[in-house]
């Protein structure tokens, strides 16, 4: 049987053959390193090219995202959810601009003291940019090790120290960068979490739920709950403006701008709840209201059916920092969530 550190150079030899050639692995700037880290929790590479490259070229230097301003942050994160990860980026831009003289640091210590830098985005920056010997638990090398090990039931952050565990034993001394990230390509590309092609796996002789069949088991199928959400939606119009407003600071999607709007309660008609919300949110009445257009949106947990109607409000109210008449055009520069940049696109069309 072949001895454990060999895993190492199988992996070795099928990254170079197999791996996708993607934007930021031509590069081993710590910065963008770090960009591609954060935009890959989450989020799928597909999406996440065309923001890496918009991102890079805009922001070329951690100094160049320090200077800039959080609104303008959001709206270029604007679609990536989890928006969170762009205020963090911003906070350690800031401080690694000022205080480090615009150098990621290189160590554990100092790097995960910056905002945004947990275990996983410590570890992968460590090992990525700075071949440090630092083992990264992400989704895929999670599923590709409990299948190595035959784990089963669900992953724990007691099966995660085990997952730490093993890949402290099997990491090569050098060449780091190349161990961590053939691993998560393998589990992207091969050791899938639906049908693993197993037969092209250069891990398959060492692969204990290979062997005893269960790879399709482990780990467990997670059941998906999605709730189902109706939300009514006020685009309210006057003198060629429309009403937006910002949502608190705390919370999900904090600090980016949408149109009022809210929850249908149950018993309640759309428009019923239009006009509560509108009234709750922003102390106004509303009259001629039109259907305007129903959409769809996906979150994690959450199927929302968004009903949008145009209306006027009765008395307009008046603008503050938080809630702002804007023309159809300049809605776009306002970072939103995409619920409501839907809406601005098909306003625009
Ligand atoms: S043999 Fe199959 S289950 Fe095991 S690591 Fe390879 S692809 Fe995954």
């Amino acid at each position: 049987m072949t001895s454990r550190p060999s895993i190492a150079r199988l992996l070795n030899n099928w990254y170079r053959k197999n791996s996708r050639a993607l934007p930021w692995r031509e590069t081993t700037d710590p910065y963008k390193i770090w960009i591609s880290e954060v935009m890959l929790q989450q989020t799928t590479v597909a999406t996440v090219i065309p923001y890496y490259q918009k991102w890079t070229s805009k922001y070329p230097t951690v100094h160049a995202v320090a200077q800039a301003s959080e609104q303008e942050l959001l709206k270029m994160w604007q679609g990536l959810g989890y928006y969170q990860r762009a205020k963090n980026l911003h906070k350690a831009s800031r401080i690694i601009s000022q205080e480090l003289n615009g150098k990621l640091p290189s160590t554990r210590e100092e790097l995960s003291k910056l905002p945004g830098f947990g275990p996983y985005t410590t570890g992968a920056v460590l090992s990525i940019a700075f071949d440090k010997r630092e083992p990264i638990v992400d989704a895929n090398v999670r599923r590709v090790v409990m299948r190595l090990l035959a784990i089963e039931g669900e992953a724990t952050p007691k099966v995660d120290n085990q997952i730490t565990e093993y890949l402290w034993e099997v990491m090569p001394q050098r060449n780091l960068r190349t161990f961590n990230q053939a691993l998560m390509e393998l589990g992207a590309l091969v050791c899938r979490s639906k049908s693993p092609l197993c037969l092209l796996c250069p891990l398959k002789d060492h692969c204990a739920a290979y062997r005893q069949g269960v790879q399709e088991i482990i780990p467990p199928p997670k059941r998906k709950v999605i709730k189902d959400l109706d939300v009514a939606i006020a685009v309210i119009e006057a003198d060629g403006k429309y009403l937006i407003q910002k949502r608190g600071s705390k919370g999900l999607m904090a600090d980016l701008w949408e149109f009022p709007g809210g929850k249908i309660e149950s018993g309640e008609s759309p428009r019923q709840a239009l006009k509560r919300e509108v009234r709750e949110e922003v102390d106004i009445e509303i009259a001629e209201i039109r259907h305007f257009i129903d959409l769809k949106h996906y979150y994690t947990q959450f199927r929302v059916h968004l009903k949008v109607f145009l209306c006027r409000p009765e008395n307009p109210p008046v603008e503050t920092a938080d809630r702002q008449w804007v023309s159809r055009a300049d809605l776009s520069r306002f970072p939103m969530p995409s619920g409501s940049a839907k809406i601005v696109d098909k306003l625009q069309q």
